[in-house]
């Protein structure tokens, strides 16, 4: 891709923004989807640096904020949606994504305190050490600080066409975030997928809590896997990712990610042949240079592959003093 702010036209009709961001992932890839209601996928996170090269890049595509009709929404992680108040205000467009994000982008209050109930609950019981689960509020504030709260006007579901893009059809991707979708145009092939797919890293199926309280939390590795499948099964010349360069052997990559899952699997059987561990135990050992700086993102990769064990009745597991052991 070019330099960051040089927004081109990557296949008919769409036009790619590279919006930077403060995470480790790099920028965001933000789309212009042209047509009689000019569309936006996508925001960049809540930063002075994302919005100036948001407004230009649109500028350089020949539009204004004002022209903006409607804002998709691949998922609710502040990288995507950060700016969707801002660009709410200065365009008057109309929001969409899937039902799933609305909690998180309206930040509700009530759910936000559910969610770090139940983050407090699962690092518990998967073994972190007390004076580590204050990591649960730094990461939920800091990330936090990058969006502010909005709305969404419309939610999108699985098989309904983009409200004025018939030619578009909305796909319901879950396992990266449970509101992930994926946008598929058939007559070209051509998808755009959020973080449900990304070429240079493996997308993680983070953990997230059920949003009706009384369910059981979402295998999301299992999701993923689920709606990778999907994807393989379909059509695709050019997969347009959130992060990083198009995919054009989508089903090459797909394999690949796949097969990674029980790489990791195997290592996690082989750290417990030497008895019971918890969750964080197993973390520290799968990840050993990283797990201090990225909690979330490791205890979320583990827990993914301890629910794949278990689906196949590889693992034991014992409640003791409300800490989760697992055993072969
Ligand atoms: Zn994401
Ligand atoms: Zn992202």
């Amino acid at each position: 891709m070019d330099r960051i702010g040089t927004p081109k036209e990557v296949t008919r009709g769409i036009y790619h923004i590279e919006i930077p961001t403060p995470f480790p992932v790099g920028p965001v890839n933000v789309y212009l989807l042209e047509g009689d209601f000019l569309t936006l996928i996508d925001t960049g996170p809540l930063t002075k640096e994302a919005w100036q090269t948001l407004s230009q890049g649109i500028m350089q595509i020949g539009y204004e904020l004002s022209d903006i009709r409607q804002i998709v929404l691949t998922h609710h992680h502040v990288d995507h949606c950060g700016l969707l108040e801002r660009v709410r205000q200065s365009s008057g467009a109309h929001t969409l994504a899937h039902s799933k994000a609305v909690p998180y982008v309206e930040a509700n209050e009530e759910f936000m305190a559910y969610h770090a109930r139940f983050f407090y609950e699962l690092y518990t019981e998967s073994g972190v050490p007390e004076e580590s689960l204050i990591i649960i509020d730094k990461f939920h504030n800091r990330t936090m600080s990058f969006s502010e709260r909005s709305q969404i006007d419309d939610c999108l579901k699985h098989g309904q066409t983009l409200p004025h893009f018939p030619e578009w059809q909305v796909f319901y991707t879950p396992g990266h975030s449970q509101s992930q979708i994926s946008l598929y145009r058939a007559e070209d092939c051509v998808m755009i997928a959020g973080d449900h797919i990304i070429k240079h890293i493996s997308s993680n199926a983070f953990i997230e809590p059920p949003q009706d309280q009384s369910a059981n939390r979402p295998l999301t590795l299992v999701q993923y896997r689920t709606a990778l499948e999907m994807c393989a099964d379909k059509e695709i010349d050019i997969i347009l990712s959130g992060h990083g360069e198009p995919i054009t052997n989508h089903r090459e990559l797909i394999l690949q990610r796949l097969q990674k899952n029980w790489i990791r699997t195997d290592a996690l059987l082989r750290l417990m042949k030497d008895g019971e561990k918890t969750a964080y135990e197993l973390t520290t050992l799968l990840f050993p240079h990283v797990y201090q700086k990225e909690l979330p993102l490791t205890l979320s990769e583990t827990l993914g592959h301890i629910d794949l064990l278990q689906i196949l009745h590889q693992l034991e597991v014992k409640r003791r003093d409300g800490v989760l052991y697992y055993s072969l």
